[in-house]
């Protein structure tokens, strides 16, 4: 064999699955293959002023490299069973919180000491809500921030590049079984593992698909969120961003009995545009540096979609939404609420008019061209319900990015090892459908790692 372990894709389950490897058997033989660049060459080329929007790299530089999709991401770990994944249903709900708080040592040992750790169990805000028919979900938020995050995976890959192999711009293309383990082909070649992690994410959903095809693993896909990106001015959410950054506040609506969440809450942040698999959704970032800091706060409204038999393919259900606004806008479409609620498209003179100022370049147009009833209902039912907790949310400017959508990788056939049915084949983070976070991909990586160092 080449390697003890290979692990496929450099995200937080990636990274952490080879840390922990590090940390308990230095002497194995580890190589990581990345399809996507080094963390230092990672860049996005829209740079706001002579490229605008999306030019589609062959490699996308903020969901594809070394600490994959969550490198400038915002970087809150959220330490929580609630939300983020369903990492506990394998686990348990004790270990999966225990390997939480462990990435959350690590991530200040390299380098977030001093980063914030919000709460928001027992708050005054959790009670307002509950006299709104809102729900605030219980979890501790530690706040890297996405320059402290890139910091922290900086002095990571520091810590890793002389221990473990790294190939990067190396897409895995097939994984096939051999005697003892398993053989992984490249461009540049073949290698061989007894052990092989799988933590592609949600860039590497579709080639997840059909290497559990051609393994014959089984799969399923229900799930899919779809909705919109909210820009206010900060204040109208300053209250509730001051005291817990982060808040999952969930609403049910009164017409259809909807659940419509809030995700990714951005204080002062700026809404960029997310490429996956070359459609065009919108996301929000933020910094812990007030210089780099704006004057809006962004976070997604989302609504769950469960589909039921005979329909099994929900992310393409997603995808054509999505198709949907590049189609009409060359991209993500930017409206005022005040236009939605009027029936009338958003131009860019009633941008330019509005007393917000956008933070992302999108196509000024009419989101329900876009969205369906059902799921425009719910966001506008909840828009309203949010602005009894944060007066100003129901606002004419207040700006609504579409579409953001959530896929939910189709969940593989693991065990309580994360193992699939073939013995020293695992599959975690996202691209396991079982995580969708940082803190429960980063988890699994390092729940994986310890089982294997165990058995060597
Ligand atoms: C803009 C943005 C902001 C986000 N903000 C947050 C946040 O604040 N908090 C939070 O909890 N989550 C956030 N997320 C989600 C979070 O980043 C993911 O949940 C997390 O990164 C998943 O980790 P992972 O290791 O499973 O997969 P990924 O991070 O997606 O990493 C997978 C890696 O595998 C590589 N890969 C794919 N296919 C192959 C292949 N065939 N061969 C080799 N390599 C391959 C990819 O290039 C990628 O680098 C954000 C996501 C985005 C895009």
């Amino acid at each position: 064999m080449n390697y003890d372990v290979i692990i496929i894709g450099a995200g937080p389950g990636g990274v952490f699955a080879a840390y922990e490897l590090m940390q308990h058997k230095p002497e194995l033989k580890v190589a990581v293959f990345e399809a996507g660049h080094a963390l230092s060459q990672r860049r996005c080329p829209i740079d706001g002023d002579k490229i605008k929007s999306c030019i589609g790299c062959k490699s996308c530089s903020i969901m594809s490299g070394f600490g994959g999709a969550g490198a400038f991401s915002d970087g809150k770990y959220n330490i929580t069973n609630d939300f983020g994944g369903t990492l506990y249903e394998y686990i348990g709900k004790k270990h999966a919180l225990e390997l939480m708080r462990y990435v959350d040592e690590i991530n200040l040992r390299y380098g977030g000491e001093g980063t914030k750790l919000y709460s928001t169990a027992g708050t005054r805000f959790k009670t307002v809500c509950i006299q709104n028919d809102l729900h605030l979900l219980d979890a501790s938020v530690r706040h890297l921030g996405t320059d402290i995050n890139y910091v922290v995976l900086e002095n990571i890959y520091d810590y890793l590049k002389t221990r473990v192999e790294f190939f990067f711009d190396t897409p895995v293309q097939t994984i096939s079984t051999i005697d003892g383990g398993y053989e992984i082909k490249t461009k540049d070649g073949a290698y061989t593992c007894s052990e092989c992690i799988v933590s592609v994410g949600r860039s590497g959903s579709k080639w997840m698909e059909t290497v559990c095809q051609d393994l014959n693993i089984n799969t399923s896909s229900t799930r899919v969120d779809i909705g919109v990106r909210v820009e206010l001015p900060a204040e109208v959410f300053a209250h509730i961003t001051d005291e817990l950054y982060e808040s999952k506040i969930v609403y049910r609506t009164e017409k259809y009995g909807d659940k419509v969440r809030t995700f990714c809450m951005n204080p002062k942040g700026a809404v960029v545009n997310e490429n996956t698999n070359g459609i065009i959704t919108v996301n929000g970032h933020s910094y812990e540096d007030p210089a780099k800091q704006t004057e809006n706060t962004n976070f997604a409204l989302l609504v769950a979609k469960h589909f039921s038999e005979p329909f099994k393919d929900s992310n393409g259900y997603g995808e054509s939404i999505a198709r949907l606004s590049n189609m009409l806008g060359g991209g993500v479409i930017v409206q005022r609420f005040g236009d939605l609620i009027r029936g009338r498209r958003s131009t860019p003179s009633r941008i330019e008019e509005a007393f917000i100022t956008p933070t992302l370049n999108a196509t000024p147009g009419d989101l329900s061209l876009v969205l369906p009833k059902r799921i425009l209902d719910a966001i506008i039912e909840m828009l309203y319900a949010l602005d009894k907790v944060a007066p100003g949310t129901a606002n004419d400017d207040t700006l609504l990015y579409g579409v953001e959508v959530k896929f939910y990788n189709m969940e593989v056939e693991v065990d309580r090892n994360l193992e699939t049915k073939y013995p020293g084949l695992y599959i975690i983070g996202d691209g396991s459908g079982i995580t969708h976070s940082l803190s429960h991909a980063s988890a699994s990586g390092v729940h994986v790692a310890r089982n294997i160092a165990e058995k060597h």
